[in-house]
């Protein structure tokens, strides 16, 4: 209407009509029941803009402004609808992208401790497997699980429980390096993946997380303070580079190894290198 009324009164020169074509960025980013009302919308006003553009380009407006009057109105409202035109652009660009990272971090990541999940863990691993076999790199992997979990959940409840997840994944993530990546790889346990790490640097790592977490006093109730020591035991391996191993093997190593931590009484680190020939204990 805006567009209609300034073409008629003051001529279609003056560019106020530039504003009605915002309008079609505007209807493709609005939400409509059904979409076909979207086509129906944007058909609408190109043909509005066709119509007034036939009946009033050329013709004389009701009231003739001298030309620099229309020409700086003209120059200014094309500078200032093409300014909004941006800024849609730019909301858009933002919006696809914040969506874009929002579905990489469910795919990628664990809602409750947001660390990353199993299948990026493996996807992460397949390519540092690739890189290694160029670098020539070491790398090591612990595997680790919270001792005696079942009796927290049991004593404590499942959401306590949770708080326990939350709080061991956030100190796995702040006592490991930048370059290491770390995984909830199943209910209580988890995966660190260290590059350029050897195992006996990972068994260090290994034991500086075991103490930090045993140190921990995991709040449980705000009401009366109440807090909760909880324990971890870790298995650790190493793939070597120019080795033949898989994430299969390295993997049955660092549970045999957690296995024997468990076995030896939990809260401890055990190592079962590549070198080394596999003991299984039988029971925990
Ligand atoms: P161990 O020291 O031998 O590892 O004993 P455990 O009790 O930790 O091991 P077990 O495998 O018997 O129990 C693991 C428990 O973890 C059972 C399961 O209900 C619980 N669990 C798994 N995922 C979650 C979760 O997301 N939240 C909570 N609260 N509990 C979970
Ligand atoms: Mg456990
Ligand atoms: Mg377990």
């Amino acid at each position: 209407a805006h567009a209609l009324l300034t073409a008629y009164l003051i001529g279609w020169d003056s560019g106020f009509h530039y504003y009605a074509l915002l309008t079609i960025p505007l209807i493709t980013l609005a939400y409509f029941d059904d979409n076909r009302m979207k086509g129906v919308a944007i058909f609408g006003v190109i043909a509005l803009m066709v119509a007034t553009d036939a009946l009033s380009r050329g013709g004389a407006p009701a009231y003739v402004l001298e030309r620099s009057v229309v020409d700086t109105l003209h120059y200014a409202n094309l500078i200032a609808s093409l300014s909004i035109l941006a800024v849609i652009v730019a909301f858009y660009f933002g919006l696809i992208t914040r969506t874009e990272d929002k579905l990489r971090q469910l795919a990628t990541t664990d809602p409750l401790t947001h660390l990353l999940n199993r299948r990026s863990m493996l996807e992460i691993w397949d390519l540092e497997c690739a890189t290694q076999k160029r670098s020539g790199n070491p790398m090591s992997v612990i595997l680790c699980d919270i001792d005696h979990f079942k009796r927290i959940n049991d004593q404590h409840g499942h959401d306590v429980g949770d708080q326990v997840l939350r709080v061991v994944s956030e100190t796995l993530a702040d006592k490991t390096r930048q370059s290491d990546h770390v995984a909830r790889w199943g209910g209580e346990e988890f995966l660190v993946l260290m590059v350029g790490t050897p195992i006996d640097k990972a068994k260090q790592l290994a034991e500086k997380l075991r103490q930090t977490v045993s140190r921990l006093d995991v709040p449980i109730d705000d009401k009366n303070g109440a807090q909760l020591q909880v324990t971890l035991t870790f298995g650790v391996t190493d793939m070597p580079p120019s080795k033949t191993d898989s994430q299969e093997a390295a993997i049955t190593r660092a549970d045999v190894a957690l296995y024997a931590g468990k076995h030896a009484g939990r809260n401890c680190v055990r190592c079962q290198g590549y070198d080394q020939p596999l003991v299984r204990h039988n029971a925990a």
